[in-house]
């Protein structure tokens, strides 16, 4: 603990966003950076807790109070060491972690925790401004060969990690390009496409193979590849978004959040402008009234999306009721809480209404024009029409963003046990999954989740892999 009284002397600050009126006319990142010096301030707030719940609020466990202290005392480059010792990926939960570290944060009890996310970013992007961060090779090759399928942040890890440990590993990625939801999900405008392709080639030097447009189980089966490799590690995310049902879903103009999202994505990273989302249509919001129809994270990207496509109107609808203002921290402090929350895309431009139900499209000549939707009430949890509340919304652009219901089922998965909510069964100590020599991790285990949680489960399969390849292991847990 640098400064004892730092959390009674200094005010909580964080970073600015540029407004919105500029951000909205380009596709960059817009946070601004606090700077080294107020970064420094801002870490010598931390109490160093006895028992540091902020610690164990972080899915990576960083060592929070630890790398306060060194950032205060202007130690960036052991702060850089500590927080890689936890996280392979800062430069990724820096920009987009929700921080249940900070939701868990002594001083969020009077709403001002540490700005632990914003100290993680400074503390990684100086270490890339002053090349701190290199490869790091291993001392020695073990001969064994470790195929990881799927290069979001879950196999990102788990390889980067195998990597250092010594076995030859193989990322296989069926897009054009790696890193799963971070490079086609998440729009620019919260990350840059570069912090990827970066590790990308950290990961390279570090001796790991990529091998993108290649999808196992239709262009390589996994049998072929279990056959090749000692291990396989499936971290092929949840890619099965949630349907509507929805009379005359089949109208034009109806589409996943994610068709809309990856095409822009593409055009962003290069690609030609009427390139075809997955789907095989060309999306824009131009023009047009949107209708986001999911309240989460990526709903909020479709509305960021949208404005930044010069759309009419963006209305978002979600089918629970509004969450409180404000949480009851005696209730639920150290964990994370259901509140309101505004991200930065609904602060940008759009109508959200609550407890919706979405019950009909209607549209001419296979168009849509317009949803028809219902109140409801969740009375002893359960939904309820609420009679005589219906109601009619303009629609030209209807954007599903309900959510993720697991991984795609065929042809990667089957043949492999699930848990009941159909992810790939395995549990968090051994990763392993109903097929010896195969592992699971990130989302397609754990189901729709955080990119915090992807990295650590990558790195705890890693683990596991090299533990039973070679009956014992160094990397951490
Ligand atoms: C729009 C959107 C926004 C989000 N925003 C945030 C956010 O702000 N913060 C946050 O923490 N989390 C966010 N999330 C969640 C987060 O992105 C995921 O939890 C995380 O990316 C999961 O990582 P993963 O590595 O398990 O899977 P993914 O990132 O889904 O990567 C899986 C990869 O496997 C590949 N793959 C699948 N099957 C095969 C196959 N058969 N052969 C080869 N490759 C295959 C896929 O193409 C994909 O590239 C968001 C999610 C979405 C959809
Ligand atoms: S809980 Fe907050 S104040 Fe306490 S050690 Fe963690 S960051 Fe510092």
């Amino acid at each position: 603990m640098g400064k004892p009284t730092g959390f009674l002397e200094i005010e909580r600050r964080d970073r600015g966003y540029e407004k919105p009126e500029a951000r909205l006319k380009h596709w960059r990142e817009f946070v601004q950076p606090l700077g080294l010096d107020k970064s420094r301030e801002q870490a010598s707030r931390c109490m160093n807790c006895g028992i540091p719940f902020c610690h164990t609020g972080c899915p990576v466990n960083n060592q929070i109070p630890d790398w306060n202290d060194l950032v205060y005392r202007d130690q960036w480059k052991t702060a850089l060491e500590n927080l890689h010792s936890t996280n392979n990926f800062p430069e990724f939960t820096g920009r987009i972690c929700p921080a249940p570290c900070e939701a868990a944060c002594t001083l969020n009890i009077v709403e001002t925790p540490v700005t632990i996310k914003t100290i993680e970013c400074e503390i990684i992007d100086r270490g890339y401004s002053e090349g701190w961060v290199a490869p790091q090779l291993a001392p020695a090759k073990t001969g064994k060969k470790v195929a990881v399928i799927g290069s979001g942040p879950a196999g990102m890890a788990c390889s980067q990690q195998l990597a250092r440990a010594g076995h030859d590993v193989t990322l296989f990625e069926k897009n054009d390009r790696i890193g799963g939801l971070l490079r086609y999900g998440i729009p620019d405008f919260k990350m840059e496409k570069h912090h990827i392709d970066r590790r990308m080639k950290q990961m390279e030097a570090e001796g790991v193979s990529f091998r993108t447009g290649v999808e196992v189980g239709k262009d390589v089966t996994l049998d072929q590849l279990r056959g090749e490799y000692d291990s396989v590690v499936l971290s092929g995310g949840a890619e099965q978004p949630r349907d509507l049902d929805l009379p005359a879903h089949n109208y034009e103009g109806i589409h996943f959040a994610m068709d809309f999202l990856t095409q822009q994505n593409k055009r962003n990273a290069g690609d030609a402008e009427d390139v075809a989302a997955p789907n095989g249509s060309t999306i824009s919001a131009k023009g047009k009234h949107v209708v986001v129809i999911g309240g989460g994270d990526t709903g909020s990207d479709c509305i960021g999306t949208s404005n930044r496509h010069g759309a009419a109107s963006v209305v978002q609808l979600e089918i629970m009721p509004a969450p409180p203002e404000k949480e009851n921290k005696a209730l639920t402090w150290p964990n994370w809480p259901l509140k309101m929350r505004t991200s930065s895309s609904q602060e940008e431009g759009v109508d959200r209404d609550f407890a919706v139900l979405t019950k009909r499209a209607i549209g001419t000549d296979g168009k849509i024009e317009a949803i028809e939707c219902v109140k409801v009430d969740w009375e002893g949890g359960k939904l309820r029409e609420i009679p005589g509340s219906e109601f009619q919304l303009k629609a030209d652009l209807v954007l599903l963003a309900m959510g993720f219901v697991g991984p795609r089922k065929a042809p990667l998965i089957e043949g492999l046990d699930v848990d009941p909510r159909g992810n790939v069964k395995a549990d968090m100590t051994a990763y392993a999954t109903s097929q010896s020599g195969v592992y699971a991790c990130g989302d397609m285990r754990r189901g729709q989740s955080l990119v915090v949680w992807a990295i650590r489960e990558g790195r705890q399969c890693a683990h596991a892999v090299d533990k039973a390849l070679m009956g014992k292991t160094d990397l951490p847990r």
